[in-house]
């Protein structure tokens, strides 16, 4: 008999994680694989914030915090929220995790029961399915389409609630997408959430910074959402500190203490050091990161010219984050460099294999007609990542 438990089994492997092994792996060959697979950012975490850590060592800043985060930076966090998104959370409705990751681990363990409906636009963010999963609720996905910019509609909404609807899980920057919802979006959403005063919403604005349109409307800004929005954000994107590992999230005070109460029991208080330098990167201007969005930017751009060049792939103009999410499905049915493409997951695996370029399945992120890439990567490796891909499907 296995010595694993059903809930492991039931569990899927992170595929992007999964593709950035292979990638790793054909590398180590010596193949020149360009790996536009994982979501990090490829700029370097800034200086001020470095010197803020190391600070912070020099300063023996080297035993247990607090679990839910020092005070200080949960007052430096509750200054951000007010600053950036117009948000009024005190520092006992923050709680500081081991990345974003944790932060949403934390919630689904701390408000899911077993057989509760958490709707999830697609496509999502791998890791929401999987955490609620854990959680034992059923992930409820409402597919949206290349045609709608990938947003869910006021009547999709209403027509996925049901009286087991717990939650809706979403985030805006969208990963993979791109898609940014609008203030005027939100609001017809919130209307349908109004509506059901007991569904509550979690929020997921790692990417609010990496934004190249209208200002970012946060949710709980608007109706009463703020009672029954959690707020989840985090420092591995903005900053590029994927490493640092350093989430957090502002909350109704009930769920705020039931995510200490859970991370209390896993892993207790985040890295001390990384939270010290967490205080230096949330009081920033958020002004210190325009060359970085600058650059993005420029990058989406070029992209998105790009793949247009290439016959049979579609695609939106993503207005945030760093991913675009073409439609290969034309593509389905035939035969490329010799292998024949059913799906998403061979179309991706083929452009591995074949054009050395490592993208992920639309799968994973629940849309089966996709792939992502990133291009959280430098211009020269994206002309030359789009050039291999469009030279393979020639
Ligand atoms: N949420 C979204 C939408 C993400 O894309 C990611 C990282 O890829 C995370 C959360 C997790 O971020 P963190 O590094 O803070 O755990």
């Amino acid at each position: 008999t296995s010595p694993l438990s059903d809930r492991i089994n039931s569990l899927s492997t992170s595929q992007t994680l999964a593709m950035a092994a292979k990638a790793r792996e054909l590398k180590a060959q010596g193949i020149d694989i360009i790996s536009l697979s994982l979501g990090e950012p490829d700029f370097n975490t800034p200086d001020f914030i470095k010197e803020a850590a190391i600070q912070a060592i020099h300063d023996n800043y080297s035993s247990y915090t607090p679990v839910d985060g020092y005070l200080d930076l949960k007052e430096a966090i509750a200054r951000k929220f007010k600053r950036d998104n117009h948000l009024d959370y005190k520092p006992s409705q923050i709680v500081v995790s081991t990345g974003a990751k944790q932060s949403l681990f934390n919630i689904a363990q701390a408000m899911i029961n077993p057989g509760d409906e958490i709707i999830v636009p697609a496509p999502f963010w791998v890791s929401y399915v999987e955490i609620i999963k854990i959680a034992g609720g059923i992930p409820v996905e409402v597919p949206t389409t290349i045609e709608s910019d990938f947003k869910i509609t006021a009547s999709q909404l209403e027509k996925a609630i049901t009286p087991k609807t717990k939650m809706i899980w979403f985030s805006s920057p969208c990963n993979p997408s791109g898609s940014v919802y609008s203030k005027d979006e939100f609001e017809k959403l919130v209307e349908v959430l109004e509506k059901h005063p007991s569904i509550y919403v979690v929020a997921d604005e790692i990417y609010e910074h990496i934004n190249f349109t209208e200002k970012h409307t946060s949710i709980a800004t608007l109706g009463t959402m703020i009672n029954r929005t959690i707020t989840v954000n985090g420092v591995s994107k903005a900053f590029a500190m994927t490493g640092w590992r350093i989430g957090y999230i502002g909350a109704p005070e009930e769920i705020a203490k039931a995510c200490t109460k859970m991370q209390g029991q896993v892993t207790s208080g985040a890295n001390s050091i990384a939270q010290r330098a967490t205080i230096a990167a949330v009081d920033a201007d958020p002004s210190v990161l325009k060359d970085m969005v600058a650059a993005f930017k420029n990058r989406r751009d070029l992209v998105v010219k790009l793949v247009q060049e290439i016959p049979g792939m579609k695609i939106n103009v993503p207005e945030g984050a760093f991913y675009v999410f073409p439609d290969v499905s034309s593509f389905f049915g035939k035969t490329i460099q010799g292998i024949k493409i059913n799906n998403a997951d061979d179309f991706s695996m083929m452009l591995l294999e074949k054009a050395h370029v490592a993208t992920v399945t639309g799968d994973a992120f629940g849309n089966p007609n996709c792939i992502r890439f990133s291009y959280a990567t430098s211009e020269e490796q994206l002309i030359e990542a789009l050039k291999r891909i469009k030279e393979a499907l020639e």
